[in-house]
């Protein structure tokens, strides 16, 4: 058929529920879905008030993002009590950027390409339920594992952070709570985003993490005084879930996005839309589906059953994933894209015992 006569073919109207990650960088999409008329629902229009930063490696499918950076690191590392791994990689470097700053881009690209906003929830019922792309957050178990954490923004003296280099896990803190690190961002050398991170099913005490930060900030980076500027929290589910709604597609954190190990999610989210919108290119069927492989579910459920039950391993355990890895394949890896050569590199570089135990209870999540 020629564009001319498609352009006559009446549009698929669909309905996205939610105006957070997935919906808005959907709805960003619509000039690669112009056989569809797209409708964002939801009840309050996000004032982007609260803030966060997005962190994710370089991939090919971030190419709207790449250029919307805030900052970009080719190195990090990892340090246990007694020893740092330093990585350094040239094709994926690990990058953030500010949720403000990626959703108002995608409300302005979104609004270019005809999306309309509507805040009547009531409206969905005049969409055909298979129109109708869900992204509530996923039903949550009992007991599930999560991640959580509290972040600050610091700003200290000139010469506090080292901004070449992001840190992505410092164990160096209190592990009686379950899997606990310190993530630091250095932004430049007087400025950093500083997060202590816990997985485990239990959410803390504020001060439990903040506590944590302090004590990081003055032992491990020599930083006694600073002022907050910015604060996060955030808990998120970790395994697999239950669709919000059963009637609708989900898609983003409804549709599994969310990577079971890591809480990872955003460079996720953009491979489910680009594979939604290249399989209705080839079946004219617009289907999201979970962006993690079999295999790395599979891996997932192990690799969460050890950290559920034997948290005392992962200082070693993810000291001895980078050390196995190049900086390159272990953005790949923690990016759904690990190759079998770097499956077995890691696979034999893990402690046995935990995982055979683990092999035997794998995550169930909800
Ligand atoms: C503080 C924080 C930091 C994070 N940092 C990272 C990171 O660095 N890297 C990474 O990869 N991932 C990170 N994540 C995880 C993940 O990327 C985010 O959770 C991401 O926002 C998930 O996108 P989503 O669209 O699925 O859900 P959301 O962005 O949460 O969007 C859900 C939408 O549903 C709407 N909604 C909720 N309930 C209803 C309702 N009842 N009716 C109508 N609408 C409703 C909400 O308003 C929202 O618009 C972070 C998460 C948090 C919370």
């Amino acid at each position: 058929m020629s564009d001319e006569l498609a352009s006559l073919e009446p549009k698929i109207a669909i309905a996205v529920i939610g105006d957070g990650c997935a919906g808005l960088s959907l709805a960003a999409q619509a000039a690669s879905l112009p056989e569809h008329e797209i409708h964002l629902f939801s009840p309050q229009i996000d004032t982007l008030e609260f803030d966060h930063v997005w962190g994710y490696w370089q991939m090919d499918w971030l190419q709207d993002v790449i250029g919307l950076a805030d900052k970009t690191w080719h190195r990090w590392s990892i340090q246990t009590a007694d020893t740092e791994i330093e990585m350094e990689a040239s094709k994926h470097p690990y990058q953030v950027v500010t949720r403000k700053k990626w959703l108002g881009y995608c409300r302005l690209k979104a609004k270019q390409n005809g999306v309309s906003f509507n805040t009547d929830m009531s409206l969905i019922d005049n969409f055909s339920n298979e129109h109708v792309f869900d992204s509530r957050p996923p039903r949550t178990g009992y007991n599930m594992m999560l991640q959580h954490f509290i972040g600050w923004e610091v700003q200290a003296k000139p010469g506090s952070f080292d901004d070449s280099k992001a840190i992505l896990m410092d164990f160096r803190c209190d592990q009686s709570h379950g899997m606990h690190f310190i993530y630091c961002l250095p932004f430049s050398d007087s400025q950093a985003l500083v997060e202590s991170t816990v997985f485990s099913p239990n959410i803390e005490q504020d001060d439990f993490y903040e506590a944590a930060i302090s004590t990081w900030l003055l032992d491990c980076a020599g930083v006694g005084q600073f002022k907050v500027l910015r604060r996060e929290k955030g808990a998120i589910p970790l395994g697999l879930m239950r669709r919000h709604d059963q009637n609708y597609q989900g898609i983003g954190g409804n549709c599994g996005a969310i990577r079971p190990s890591s809480g990872y999610a955003f460079s996720f989210i953009h491979k489910q839309i680009r594979k939604a919108i290249r399989s209705f290119e080839e079946s004219k069927k617009l289907i999201f589906v979970s962006p993690h492989k079999k295999i790395d579910l599979w891996m997932d459920r192990i690799f969460l059953s050890v950290l559920r039950h034997q948290p005392q391993y992962a200082p070693r355990i993810f000291s001895a994933l980078a050390k196995s890895l190049t900086g390159d394949e272990f953005a790949k890896f923690l990016s759904g894209e690990a190759s079998l050569k770097m499956r077995i590199k890691v696979i034999f570089a893990m402690p046995v015992w935990p995982f055979i135990t683990a092999l035997i209870r794998p995550e169930r999540g909800a």
